[in-house]
């Protein structure tokens, strides 16, 4: 099976060509990524307008760039997969479109994918892993922890009740005066700074949901710094270490207790996962991480550490993969062409709103 991948969901262009082989193999042949980062920074944050005319002007000559990358024409791929939801809607419409338009002109097989799925099925391309799985999502637009038993089977164990971690951290950047995105330039500062010299809230830690909370966290953030203005570059790097602190021990909280609940639901004793690619039987329950947020060192090993303790595997796809890009897009159409789904139809909408919860398909995986 080879697919072209579409993703225009947010603020990268992005079209890859992937394949899996009769044997199972799977192989990225390209991956073509355009940040429009430059083009929203002056804005400290993603402007849907521009992101939409950016997707225009750019997508048609990235995909002939993939498909170029990959050796292949159109003539050679099974099916077109296309991001869908949840996003912004200017920048789904022009994908989706493009995906039907080139799926229609090409006889080939539409496949509109849920963004979320394409970062939920990832670690199945990078390390093989099999069903289920826990998914902990943390981007600019989602802080998710998910329960992932196979295609199309998706259960949201918790969810933001507000800000999104990638946001909490742009937006506590922005009120530092330091630059979009927030996250880089907070590490950045935190390596210099005291962790203890604040105190930040830990909201929700301790409850039995597993929900996060950020909003307060950036309220917190912001009361400090009128406290102590003007603030020197050491104020800055102690309150960016103080808030990184507050984020890993909430994190460790709440993930810790998600990796709770899948041990009670997933005893070591069940049988073996479902028709999955790669690992054995009896192998450790694994926890994924993705989204951009990922690349950041301290929570990383906060999570690695909370995994060791747990005995659970955890894995970090290559971060490229972790971001938004159109591999994860092509891997969702092609397990869910795999698993026997059908084809979307070419009146298929884009949804700004798209919970990944709501799929009520039953393909394969770790069934109940
Ligand atoms: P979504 O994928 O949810 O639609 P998005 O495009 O904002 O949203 P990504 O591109 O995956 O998501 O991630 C961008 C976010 O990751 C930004 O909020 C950014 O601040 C954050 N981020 C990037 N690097 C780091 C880092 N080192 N530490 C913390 N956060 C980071
Ligand atoms: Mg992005
Ligand atoms: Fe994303």
């Amino acid at each position: 099976l080879r697919i072209l991948g579409i993703e225009t969901s947010c603020d990268e262009t992005a079209a890859a060509v992937v394949e899996r082989d009769a044997e199972g193999h799977s192989n990225v042949l390209s991956d073509v990524v355009l940040s429009q980062l430059d083009e929203h920074s002056a804005y400290g944050g993603v402007v849907p307008e521009i992101a939409a005319r950016a997707h225009v002007e750019a997508l048609d000559e990235l995909i002939e760039e993939a498909l170029k990358r990959a050796n292949v024409s159109l003539g050679d791929v099974d099916a077109i997969a296309a991001t869908s939801g949840p996003g912004l809607i200017g920048g789904l419409l022009v994908g989706l479109m493009t995906g039907k338009a080139i799926a229609r002109a090409a006889g080939k097989p539409l496949y509109a994918v849920n963004h979320l799925e394409g970062h939920a099925l990832t670690a199945r391309l990078t390390d093989g892993l099999s069903f289920p799985y826990l998914m902990l999502l943390v981007s600019g637009g989602h802080t998710q922890l998910i329960l992932v038993r196979g295609v199309g089977q998706y259960e949201r164990w918790g969810t933001t009740i507000d800000d999104a971690l990638g946001e909490a951290f742009d937006k506590t950047a922005k009120l530092l005066g330091l630059p979009y995105p927030g996250g880089p330039a907070v590490e950045r500062m935190a390596r210099d700074g005291n962790p203890d010299r604040f105190n930040f809230p830990r909201p929700l830690v301790g409850e039995a949901r597993l929900d996060f909370s950020f909003s307060g966290l950036k309220t917190a953030v912001r009361q400090a710094a009128q406290d102590i203005a003007p603030l020197s570059d050491q104020d800055v790097a102690d309150i960016c270490a103080s808030f990184q602190k507050a984020i890993s021990r909430t994190l460790k909280d709440r993930i810790g207790r998600g990796l709770q609940r899948f041990k009670t639901e997933f005893p070591a004793t069940l049988p073996t996962p479902g028709p999955a690619t790669g690992s054995a039987a009896g192998e450790k329950p694994a926890l994924v991480v993705a989204g951009g947020v990922a690349a950041n060192l301290e929570l990383r090993g906060t999570l690695q550490a909370l995994c060791d303790k747990n005995g659970f595997r955890f894995i970090a796809p290559p971060l490229h993969l972790c971001t938004d890009n159109a591999v994860m897009i092509a891997w969702a159409g092609l397990e869910r062409m795999a698993a026997g789904a059908a084809p979307d139809a070419l009146d298929v909408q884009p949804r700004s709103r798209w919970p990944l919860d709501s799929n009520a398909e039953t393909l394969v995986g770790f069934g109940k």
